[in-house]
């Protein structure tokens, strides 16, 4: 059965974007997605207290220019991240942390209002759900004469004239089978591709109220000591939900949740002292447990290597495969700028 839809595999800010705007072109588009949730690298969970936790993708500023358009374009508002107050940077073990202020002049890190996954509701809500499959994990793709057939986990095949894949490039070559095979450089390339943030283990404490600010503390932390390693206030841009979130050494894997959890407070209560142990909830990810988001690689590839690699931005199957995902994007590649800069790019070869 021949299909003239466009398939873009992967419902993430890629692949929604792009489906964005082929459907603003007026071509037709399904975006099939594994997860029973859309949004990939951005995930926002609503706390207990209704605060916006986000788990994966947060930050941006004005070295995101394309993203600022994009949402600008979308309406969507963004805040300036909390830095007022004493930040720390612990050093060593036994000494004290250092005490610095963020200056008021420091360029701004922004985020969404309501959460990053305000982005994902909008551009479903512009795409359409009827023109998204989730649950639908791509597991076999073939080149067959002027058509393209994919084939899921659960055995439904589907046919396209042109795939666009947005998953991370080592994802796409380790997880899927091609046929024919794809050219061995172009795999190898893509398992030697860094995915951004692939390793990292995220973390959120959920409070009734921001007592660090009452103590003059902005939430801001460095320590090369604690199981944290970097952290930052992460209340609502409305000030009616309270967390500290931050980013936990990424060889705390192999602890478990309790222990990390633990260990966090701890952390905190040596900081801010015993009201740190009153806490609402903790929340936590760890991204190289999630097969949907991240493939351990071969040997060693440090951050961003190969991100943006001139390789991603050709074609194969004689024009009917494109790779999109962020980490392919000619400018600021791994992040969420780098996402719509693909989408941007691989659609404008598109009439
Ligand atoms: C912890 C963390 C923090 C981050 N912080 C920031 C930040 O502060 N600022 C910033 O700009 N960026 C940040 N990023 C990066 C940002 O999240 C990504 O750049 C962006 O979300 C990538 O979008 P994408 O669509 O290219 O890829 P992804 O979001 O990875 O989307 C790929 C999609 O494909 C789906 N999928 C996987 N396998 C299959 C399959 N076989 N078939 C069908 N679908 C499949 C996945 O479920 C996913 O939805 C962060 C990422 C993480 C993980």
């Amino acid at each position: 059965m021949t299909n003239s839809k466009i398939i873009i595999i992967g419902g993430g800010l890629a692949g929604l974007t792009a489906a964005y705007l082929l459907h603003k072109k007026g071509l037709g588009v399904l975006v099939l997605e594994a997860s029973s949730q859309l949004g990939g690298r951005i995930q926002t969970v609503t706390g207990i207290t209704n605060v916006t936790i986000e788990m994966g993708a947060t930050w941006f500023g004005e070295q995101h220019p394309t993203l600022l358009r994009f949402l600008d374009e979308l309406e969507l508002d963004f805040f300036k991240q909390h830095t007022k107050g004493i930040s720390l940077f612990e050093t060593m073990s036994f000494v004290p942390p250092q005490k610095f202020e963020i200056p008021d002049s420091d360029e701004p890190s922004y985020r969404l209002a309501g959460g990053t996954s305000v982005l994902i509701e909008k551009l479903v809500s512009k795409i359409g759900l009827e023109n998204i499959k989730k649950n639908t994990k791509i597991i076999d793709i073939k080149e067959k004469g002027d058509q393209i057939e994919l084939t899921d986990s659960n055995g439904n095949t589907y046919f396209t004239p042109k795939v666009i894949m947005t998953l991370p490039p080592n994802l796409a070559v380790s997880t899927i089978d091609y046929d024919p095979k794809l050219p061995e450089s172009f795999q190898d390339l893509a398992q030697n591709t860094h995915t951004w943030m692939g390793e990292s283990i995220k973390f959120a404490v959920e409070y009734v109220t921001p007592f660090w600010r009452n103590k003059q503390y902005s939430g801001a932390l460095f320590s090369h000591v604690g199981i944290i390693t970097e952290m930052y206030d992460h209340s609502t841009f409305d000030n009616k939900g309270f967390a500290l979130k931050g980013f936990l050494n990424g060889g705390t894997n192999v602890l478990t949740k309790e222990e990390r959890k633990e260990k966090v407070l701890t952390q905190l209560v040596k900081y801010f002292g015993a009201e740190a142990e009153n806490h609402v909830e903790y929340h936590e990810k760890v991204w190289k447990e999630d097969p949907l988001a991240f493939f351990s690689y071969d040997s060693l590839v440090l951050a961003h290597k190969n991100n943006g690699h001139p390789e991603y931005q050709k074609s194969l199957y004689n024009d009917k495969l494109f790779f999109a995902g962020s980490e392919t994007a000619s400018q600021n590649p791994g992040y969420m700028d780098g996402a719509i800069v693909a989408a941007q790019t691989i659609i404008s070869k598109f009439e």
